[in-house]
């Protein structure tokens, strides 16, 4: 029979947030996989655990699982960790579970603290809907593009990032998405924790005077609390419905409730723009 795969939470920061189920399992597993196992040993040392590591990380992450379930295979239990967190949430987790999970091998969690979770439910923004983004493409232009297709989605947004791309984040969210409220959570469960709430500018403003340090979770208020910016072109946006097979009337009655306009603002501006373009003809 196999052993089992725990994907074990270790702390975000603080070390007494480790449960004591967490204790039990990674001191009773015959081996733990880390994604550093020289950050994984001193939390092992500090709670006098001796169990044996194997590091599992994103670059060894496809050819080591085959090793991992031959050893789970083999009848011995393992124990998955990153350096933070829950293993999995922007961590190394995924590969392992889905081919544990096509080997029939039991897949169990030993819950516990997950950056972007614990600064939610302090941020005071809705905790659902939510859309976890993780980390956005380090690159300009894939960052933009990733925050146009996600502008609108109406839910918390949530973005991991690290403190020097920081504002270059908040630099896109403000031109993409507006003026928008947002939550900087930096340094959760640790002793220099804060959480910076504000607009994107102001909060930009405030990096500026002290720039950002350590690990930071961005939290982005859904549309229905930050309003929609509504499009220039009204006509573009009803012909893009009606090219969805929404009638007119329909149409220019969604956006109006989408953006918080007066009906006979989008009619007015469509009709204009509809009338533009026939004497163009
Ligand atoms: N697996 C982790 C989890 O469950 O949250 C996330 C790992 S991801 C590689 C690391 C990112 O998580 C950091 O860059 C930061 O965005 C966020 N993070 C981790 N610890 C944090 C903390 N104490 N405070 C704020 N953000 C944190």
């Amino acid at each position: 029979m196999s052993g089992t795969l725990y994907l074990c939470a270790t702390p975000i920061g603080n070390l007494k947030d480790i449960s004591l189920r967490a204790l039990d399992v990674l001191g009773s597993v015959q081996l733990i996989a880390a994604e550093d196992t020289r950050h994984t040993k001193k939390l092992l040392n500090y709670f006098q655990i001796k169990t044996a590591l194997t590091s599992y990380h994103q670059h060894n992450e496809k050819g080591k699982s085959g090793e991992l379930i031959d050893y789970l295979k083999s009848g011995r239990d393992l124990a998955l960790v990153s350096d933070a967190g829950l293993p999995g949430i922007s961590d190394p987790g995924e590969v392992l579970v889905r081919r544990a999970l096509q080997e029939e091998i039991p897949v169990d969690v030993i819950p516990g603290p997950s950056a972007f979770a614990s600064g939610l439910v302090i941020s005071g923004m809705p905790c659902t809907p939510l859309y976890f983004a993780g980390f956005l493409p380090s690159t300009g232009k894939a960052r933009r593009d990733a925050l146009r297709e996600m502008k609108g989605i109406r839910a918390t947004q949530v973005f991991y990032e690290g403190p020097h791309r920081l504002t270059k984040l908040l630099e896109d969210i403000l031109d993409i998405y507006g003026d928008v409220a947002v939550v900087v959570a930096r340094e959760l469960t640790k002793l220099h924790q804060e959480l910076l709430r504000g607009k994107v500018s102001e909060i930009l403003n405030r990096l500026l005077e002290v720039p950002p340090k350590g690990e930071i979770v961005v939290y982005v208020a859904p549309p229905a609390q930050a309003e929609l910016e509504a499009p220039e072109d009204w006509a573009a946006e009803v012909g893009k419905l009606v090219k969805e097979g929404i009638n007119k009337k329909d149409a220019i009655k969604l956006l109006a409730e989408k953006y918080k306009v007066p009906k006979r603002q989008v009619y007015n501006s469509t009709v204009q723009a509809e009338s533009e373009d026939l004497d163009r003809v």
